[in-house]
């Protein structure tokens, strides 16, 4: 028989999973992409067509992979994913969608890293539901046409600038998901701890969603530590006292920023005055990737209006020194 200590602790990835809506009307918050997607679900579920083709952006964790999961359900039809940095030929993509049933989603996330001859194989994929392969070599070459079953992509990226300009204007249905609001993350945290069967008090899980800086994947992992100390240092219930020790232990602010957050605007205050400082010149100072700064830090920080994006650089705005507790420098003049 064997030792029930040796059975494998449920790993972080498969807590994530749970939490994950299903259905369209589980899923929380991006009221206006779920009102616009219920249409065009229902209209292709009418006609027995695949759906127009989808791209969904936006910063890492505000739930495109979810979303494209329940547009596959919605539609009836099985989900395939793959991601743009893994299919680095073209006969990986080919042997993907040949391999299509009529109406299936296929999900590429990170579409835009996709390797240009691969890219090449998409379009006429996206378009007319072929695929062209050159057969042979030299004068002797032709192109054969392979017709595939209707499907519908949709494509996932956290930098819709990077995609080339005709595979963004292949996608019939381009969808922005927005940082979600604290009340819409109150209840995906509310849902999340009655999926992990914890008791909670209405104030504890509002104090999560409000330092989740704004994102659904950060909302679920600062939960289940939430949890950790609650079952741990607490009376296993999920208090006010209980988030707010947990949070600040694992140094999220009351803003919801992390450490690499308050790093980033630090330099910016303490070397460069408030900026404008260039991105490749604070990227080479916090050692982060420029892509790791544009997709994941900014954006919220942004949003949150601690910085702004000027043609000469990012500067801080006046709510960050107040919030790093610094006096704000005197404009040049005054
Ligand atoms: P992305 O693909 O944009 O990086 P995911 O779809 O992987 O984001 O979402 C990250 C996690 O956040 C998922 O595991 C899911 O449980 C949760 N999530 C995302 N959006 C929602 C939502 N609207 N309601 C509830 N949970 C969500």
């Amino acid at each position: 028989e064997p030792d029930p200590t040796l059975r494998p602790a449920p790993r972080p990835e498969d807590a994530d999973r749970a939490m994950r809506p299903e259905t369209l009307d589980e899923f929380v918050g991006q009221a206006e992409a779920r009102a616009n997607l219920r249409v065009f679900l229902q209209s292709a579920r009418q006609r027995g067509e695949a759906m127009d083709h989808a791209l969904f952006h936006g910063p890492p964790g505000l739930g495109k992979t979810t979303l494209a999961q329940i547009v596959a359900r919605e539609l009836g039809v099985n989900f395939r994913m793959t991601s743009g940095p893994v299919l680095a030929k073209a006969g990986d993509l080919a042997a993907i969608l040949t391999n299509l049933d009529a109406r299936d989603v296929l999900f590429i996330d990170e579409i835009h890293r996709l390797n240009p001859a691969v890219e090449e194989v998409l379009y006429p994929a996206l378009e007319d539901f072929a695929l062209d392969l050159v057969i042979g070599e030299g004068p002797a070459a032709r192109t054969v046409r392979i017709e595939l079953q209707p499907f519908t992509l949709v494509g996932a990226t956290t930098r819709l600038g990077l995609l080339t300009t005709p595979l963004r204007d292949r996608f019939g249905i381009p969808v922005r998901l927005q940082f979600y609001t604290v009340e819409e993350l109150e209840l995906i945290v509310a849902r999340g701890a009655r999926l992990m069967g914890v008791p909670a008090d209405a104030d504890g899980l509002k104090e999560i969603a409000r330092r989740a800086r704004g994102t659904p994947r950060i909302a679920g992992r600062l939960l289940r530590r939430v949890v950790d100390f609650a079952l741990v240092e607490g009376e296993g219930r999920i208090t006010l006292a209980v988030a707010d020790h947990a949070l600040t232990r694992m140094e999220v602010d009351g803003l919801g920023l992390d450490g690499a957050d308050r790093r980033y605007l630090r330099l910016i205050a303490e070397n460069y005055a408030g900026g404008p400082v260039g991105v490749e010149t604070l990227s080479a100072a916090l050692s982060e990737s420029r892509d790791a700064l544009e997709e994941v830090i900014e954006p919220y920080l942004l949003q949150q209006g601690l910085i702004q994006r000027t043609p000469r650089g990012r500067m801080l705005a006046a709510k960050a020194w107040t919030h790093l507790g610094l006096p704000a420098p005197r404009p040049p003049g005054q």
